[in-house]
Parts: C-alpha cells; structure tokens; sequence
C-alpha cells in the first residue's frame, strides 16, 4: 500500500496535465480510484457526481494514448492506475491485445453497451460515441448532390474537385475512418477511394475546427467532421452555417467510433473500479457523454439537445478490431494515394 500510495503521489506531481479533481500534497491519502485518462474532454462533472452518489473519490492523470499505455506497461504491476480510459476503439483493443486490461463480467454493462461498442471478453467498454459524418455549406451544396450510399466514397466524384476539406493523415480520426473502408471494401477499392479525395485536390485541415470554420465562411464546401465539434458550434453561434449529412445511409451507415475504459490489469481496487464503469454506463451516461455532446452508447439515455436535432442515423457496426489491426494499413494507404 506504501508503494502505491508513493507511486501515486510521484505520478502527480509528474503529470503535464494536473489532475482534475487535483492531486493532493504529497503524503496526503490517494483518492479510491487512479484513472489514467486520455480524453481530452471536461470530465470534472460527471466524476464529481459519481463521488457524491457513492463516496468513491477518483483521481486522474491525464496524457496521450500512447504515452499513458507505454506508463502503464512500464509500470506494470506496481501501476497506481485502475482504469484505463482513452478515445478510439483502436486504441482500447491495443491495450488490450498488450494485456494491460482485465477481463469484467458484468451483466451490467453487457445489458448498457451495444455488442460492437464492447470487447467480446470484456476487457473494455465504449462509454460515448462519436459520429464521424458529413458536414457542409448550405449557400454552396444541395443535399441531393450528395451519394445517399456511398457518402465517403461519393466524394470522389469529380463535381466536388476544389471543394473538399478534410483531417489530415496523421489524425487517427481519418486512420480510424480509412481502416473502416478497408474493412468494408477492401485495400483495392479503399486505395481508389483516398486516391480520388486527392485527385479532388482535397484540402488538408489540422484539426476539425478549422475545418467547419473554413465551411462556414465557404471556403471548403464540403467537409468530414466528428459531430460534436458541429454542435459545440451550434452552441456558441446558431447561426453558424454549417450543416450535418448522415453520411451513407442508403448503404453500409455513418463511421462512428466510441472513448471508452476498461478495469487495468492488476488494480487493487477492481470493486470500486467496476463500480465507476458500470455506473458511466448507466445512471451516469448522460453526465458523461453531455458534456462534449457524445451519443450516449446506452439506448436507455437520450442524447442532448443540439445532437438530438441532427436527426436519428444508422450506424456503421463498429469494428474495434479493425481499427486496430487495420490501422497501419490505413497509414500505409494512406500515403500511397498522395494524402497528407
Ligand atoms: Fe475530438
């Protein structure tokens, strides 16, 4: 207990991002629950709520993906963390497939999440999804321009040359994206795809804000976006004049992805831990998803206002495998079709 209680202290002082509910002075008691966080997303509500319903109290340390999992792995048994929390389903599989999380057996969260947004063993769980969807400039398209279909794939037509914006390749938001057409299609026809994006002269953005700022003053007329960002806008201007497509539904559905946790191998509070996730599936879903205007994963929660007004979508199946495993093909695709 020494030692954790050492450890944690040393990976709060640390830590580049302090702690959320904020790491005590050294020496003071650690909280029940460590999370290793790396969702960049206002978390202060909901955990504090969790806090006040049971008395569990939770600490975070908050990094990138990569670099919380490397800590995790270095740290290995004597890791404080007890879950594991991050965006993208890639990203959970990989640290499951690394062994760093812990089977649950929770009938809880399998009657919360849907099959596809969870790990079949259990090692993990999506909390809140995100649809990766299109987003264009009213005042220059007209929704029957788009391919009710294939919406990704329609953007290679050529009526839509000098039009494009979208992420760049390095942003796991296009890599989870392009491995989900591979998935569905095939590297053949996926490479065609990313090719012909390029050959439309597709205009590379560096994060989704820039991106709808450029619709919004039409700039770029048509766009690919996480559909938070879009309501986040909403909220501070609703006159911002930017629209939301579905993309595909007339065919394989819109790309969604999920941030998501899992219990971290080796936690010597999996009780609370469990409890912590089984209750952000649950009775804590909205307090969780609201604050960045998620889905919520659980079909018993209503989405918020603003993501409530673009409409019921289908969604592609996720397949959290694929993102994982496809995820290097998708860089390597990537660069082959000239796509920076
Ligand atoms: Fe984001």
């Amino acid at each position: 207990m020494f030692r954790r209680r050492l450890l944690a202290a040393v990976a709060c002082l640390t830590a580049l991002t302090a702690a959320l509910t904020g790491c005590g002075a050294v020496g003071a008691k650690p909280a029940d629950l460590q999370i290793y966080s790396a969702r960049h997303y206002d978390l202060e509500g909901a955990f504090g709520q969790f806090t006040e319903e049971t008395g569990i109290t939770v600490e975070f340390i908050s990094g990138g993906d990569a670099e919380l999992l490397e800590r995790l792995k270095a740290e290995g048994e004597d890791s404080p963390a007890d879950v594991f929390m991050t965006v993208d389903a890639g990203n959970l599989w990989n640290a499951a497939r690394q062994n760093e999380l812990a089977k649950l057996d929770s009938a809880v969260l399998n009657d919360a999440v849907p099959q596809d947004l969870r790990d079949p063993q259990g090692r993990w769980y999506g909390l809140a999804m995100r649809a990766r969807t299109i987003t264009y400039n009213p005042t220059k398209v007209d929704v029957a321009e788009f391919d009710q279909a294939e919406t990704y794939a329609g953007l290679t037509d050529p009526k839509w040359k000098g039009r494009l914006c979208m992420r760049d390749a390095t942003s796991s938001y296009t890599q989870s994206l392009v491995a989900s057409l591979i998935d569905l299609y095939g590297r053949e026809k996926a490479l065609e795809i990313a090719k012909g994006w390029v050959a439309n002269e597709v205009q590379i953005m560096s994060n989704d804000v820039l991106l709808l700022d450029a619709l919004d003053a039409g700039t770029c007329h048509v766009g690919i976006n996480n559909h938070y960002y879009l309501a986040r806008k909403i909220a501070e201007k609703p006159e911002f004049n930017v629209k939301l497509f579905w993309a595909s539904q007339a065919g394989a559905g819109t790309h969604v992805n999920i941030s998501g946790a899992g219990l971290v191998e080796g936690s010597d509070n999996a009780e609370d831990a469990q409890k912590l996730i089984e209750w952000l599936a649950t009775k804590g879903q909205n307090a969780f998803v609201d604050a960045n205007r998620e889905f919520p994963v659980n079909p018993a929660a209503q989405p918020e206002a603003i993501i409530a007004g673009f409409g019921e979508f289908k969604r592609m199946p996720l397949n959290a495998d694929a993102y994982g495993d496809l995820n290097a093909a998708a860089v390597d695709l990537l660069a082959e079709a000239g796509y920076k």
